[in-house]
């Protein structure tokens, strides 16, 4: 079976000897030592001020909002994970969706504009596929209107945006280190700041909002283990490999496929990807439903990604139109990418792509 993705696993020794550490230290949790090294290390890596290395990527994007007080009306993409507009509803926040654009499906900035009210207080955005969003429009709307931006750089591990990483810019960035994405930590997640009182104010949020014996503020428990942090030290040095290597699966795709008939996201100038997916835009659902069928006969598994267009999530009140992202999110498949997918299987689900939507095309 070929799935959409597969995590990298370091080699068993490795891990096994920061295991001996943890065993000796008995130091499991809490802001332990291998949990700091990580945390210096992804500094060092991104090239950012202050990094909070917590316990997944949606709880970070929570901490975001309630770090800069917001409650109530945020400007956000319906083309995301779920749990970006989960977190704004999770946090009594009211999402208003601003639909994305059409040639990178990330938020367009001159939607924004019109949704804005008295009652917006921030904009939350997605780096769709690790691609950047439009920073500079984002930045000057929010400085116009005096509003925060938040950024779900869930998956721009890597990549970077005019020479620095993506998670570097908005207020606020975070991230998620889950299983399937570019770097892991099996769960995790962090969260990015360049403002020192931010990082503090993070930092004692993560753990209860304990300061020493006393309490700094309100806090969660978004800390992350140190079995989690060995993991993360094992994988980050081979992120450049990885990289490089989901580069040449994408190449092999780019190679093979048959973009007559298939459409795919364009790049941000000055963005340096990461090769994090592969999505492809077939010219309707029912074109993507015969493609999956195609593919999973064969045991591969592609992934409807993102799927359903988020301001129409059955819990989102009110009808909020976003007709790019519902059309996209109709017709958007994630083919399999993963570091080490042999160029036989490259060929294989190119090959069973391209016929599925060679069949379609004909008159019935
Ligand atoms: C993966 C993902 C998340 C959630 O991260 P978790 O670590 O799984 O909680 C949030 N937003 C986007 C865009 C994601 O892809």
């Amino acid at each position: 079976m070929i799935n959409v993705t597969k995590s990298y696993l370091p080699d068993l020794e490795e891990y096994t000897q920061y295991l001996k550490g943890i065993w000796e230290r008995v130091h499991l949790t809490n802001d332990g030592p291998l949990l700091r090294e990580l945390e210096g290390q992804l500094k060092e890596f991104l090239g950012v001020k202050h990094l909070k290395y917590c316990t997944n990527g949606t709880v970070v994007l929570q901490m975001a909002l309630k770090a800069l007080n917001i409650t109530k009306e945020v400007i956000t993409t319906p083309f995301s994970y779920v749990a970006t507009t989960n977190a704004l509803l999770w946090e009594g926040c009211t999402p208003v969706f601003a639909d994305v654009r059409p040639d990178d499906y990330c938020i367009d900035p001159d939607k924004i504009e019109p949704l804005i009210t008295e009652n917006t207080q921030a904009i939350l955005a997605t780096h769709v596929y690790g691609n950047a969003c439009r920073i500079e429009q984002i930045q000057a709307i929010a400085e116009k209107y005096n509003l925060k931006v938040i950024y779900d750089a869930a998956h721009t591990f890597g990549a970077t945006y005019n020479g620095k990483s993506i998670l570097s810019y908005g207020d606020l960035s975070t991230c998620s280190f889950h299983a399937t994405k570019v770097f892991h930590t099996v769960e995790g997640g962090c969260i990015v700041t360049n403002d020192d009182e931010m990082a503090e104010k993070l930092h004692f949020y993560r753990s209860f909002g304990h300061r020493n014996d006393d309490y700094y503020s309100i806090g969660i428990n978004a800390k992350n283990s140190e079995f989690h942090a060995a993991m993360g030290l094992c994988v980050l040095p081979k992120v450049p490999d990885l990289i490089e290597s989901r580069k040449q699966v994408f190449g092999w795709y780019n190679d093979r496929l048959n973009f007559g008939r298939i459409t795919r996201p364009v790049l941000t100038p000055g963005v340096a990807y990461n090769y994090a997916y592969y999505p492809v835009v077939f010219d309707s659902e029912a074109t993507l439903l015969r493609v999956m069928e195609a593919l999973n006969a064969q045991h591969i598994v592609p992934r409807r990604y993102f799927y359903p267009s988020l301001n129409t999530l059955p819990f989102v009140v009110g009808h909020q139109p976003c007709p790019v992202s519902e059309d996209i999110a109709l017709r958007v498949l994630c083919l399999p990418l993963y570091p080490g997918l042999p160029e036989e299987d490259v060929d294989r689900i190119s090959a069973i792509v391209n016929e599925a939507i060679a069949v379609l095309s004909e008159p019935a």
